[in-house]
């Protein structure tokens, strides 16, 4: 028997509720791997699991956890043999498939990809999907002409789990970072990660009737969305790309205009990690082994354990989560 956070749907009430308890690998559902998990992490998503689900899962109970890194304990994959370091993002595991906040987790091989060397399973956790997704948007941009000598490059949601990993590859590489944030006390953190600018939230909230703004950014990684995306379309300059990876501040592209896109030729890049192929997948981890400074991922790091998750999943959907959550769910 091991721990795990189970969620549960009282089926009188409609109400769901979380806590440790003790399953088996009887219960784990089939697939060809059996991983032995030394750590998860907290997203979005993942509040949303803890809690009613948001539409996200449709059987429980239910082990939440989106991502995971662990050992390889068994395996009925030739790819994969007992003692293989790994780890998990997407696939919608921890939403359709038990997922990462238990002491055992058991999954397709499909979904896994090996540590890259360098990388221990606390560090893959404490970048997780969030990291993952910086590391992709970075990358999206770079193959749509990112320029360091363009200007700054905004990061929406800055203090958050995407943003932060996000501004710190970014300074990493070279440029110059603009980091909006709503938490104002979080500017020497986010100054810290390397961000060379605070931008305060309300600056591009409002929303405006104008076609276009002031050119100002030479590229965006946008976790927000709603009407922030909206007024940082009409600010790119000209020729230049927004990675859209989240909808923090809501799902609709508020105020939106096709001004930058056929006066100014500005992208927007849709960034999924969920179904991302294996290969690019296996770029973005070597890439973030190489360009996130492991000095700037600690000061990320929040610790915590399976019986911290709930307050943590409340909490993330509130955003006032700083950074990555590393739980250890041993
Ligand atoms: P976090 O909660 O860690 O970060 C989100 C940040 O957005 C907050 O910290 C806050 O930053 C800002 N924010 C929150 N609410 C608002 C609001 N109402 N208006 C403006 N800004 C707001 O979440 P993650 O970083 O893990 O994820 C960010 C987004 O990216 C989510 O929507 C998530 O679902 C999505 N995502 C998408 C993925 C993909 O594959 N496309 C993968 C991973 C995440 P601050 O306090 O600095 O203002």
């Amino acid at each position: 028997m091991f721990n795990a956070l189970v969620v549960e749907k009282d089926e009188e009430t409609g109400k769901t509720s979380a806590g440790v308890k003790q399953i088996g690998e009887d219960d784990l559902p089939g697939a060809e791997v059996l991983v032995a998990v030394d750590y998860s992490t907290v997203n979005y998503k993942d509040g949303l699991c803890i809690g009613p689900g948001g539409g996200l899962v449709r059987h429980y109970p239910h082990v939440p956890g989106i991502d995971f890194a662990g050992t390889v304990e068994a395996s009925d994959d030739d790819r994969y043999k007992p003692g293989d370091r790994v780890v998990l993002t997407g696939w919608r595991v921890g939403e359709a498939h038990w997922g990462g906040y238990a002491q055992k987790a058991r999954v397709k091989a499909d979904w896994l990809v090996p540590l890259p060397d360098g990388l221990d399973s606390r560090t893959a956790m404490a970048v997780g999907t969030a990291g993952l997704t910086a590391m992709l948007s970075v990358m999206a941009l770079e193959d749509h002409g990112l320029d360091k000598n363009r200007g700054p490059v905004l990061v929406t949601g800055a203090a958050g789990g995407v943003g932060s990993v996000a501004t710190a590859i970014l300074a990493h590489l070279g440029y110059a970072v603009a980091g909006v944030t709503g938490r104002p006390e979080t500017a020497d953190y986010l100054k810290g990660l390397g961000a060379t600018t605070i931008v305060p939230r309300e600056e591009l909230t409002e929303l405006t009737r104008k076609p276009l703004e002031s050119e100002s950014w030479a590229g965006c990684v946008d976790a927000v969305g709603g009407a922030m995306l909206g007024r940082v379309l009409k600010q790119m300059k000209y020729g230049t790309s927004v990675a859209a990876v989240g909808l923090a501040g809501g799902a609709a592209i508020e105020g939106a205009l096709i001004t930058p896109f056929i006066l100014r030729g500005v992208n927007l890049l849709g960034i999924d990690s969920v179904m991302q192929p294996y290969a690019n997948r296996l770029r973005a981890w070597e890439r973030i082994a190489s360009d996130l400074p492991r000095d700037k991922l600690d000061a990320m790091i929040q610790p915590a354990t399976l019986s911290d998750l709930p307050d943590l999943g409340a909490a993330i959907l509130k955003g006032q989560v700083k950074g990555r959550v590393v739980v250890d769910v041993n």
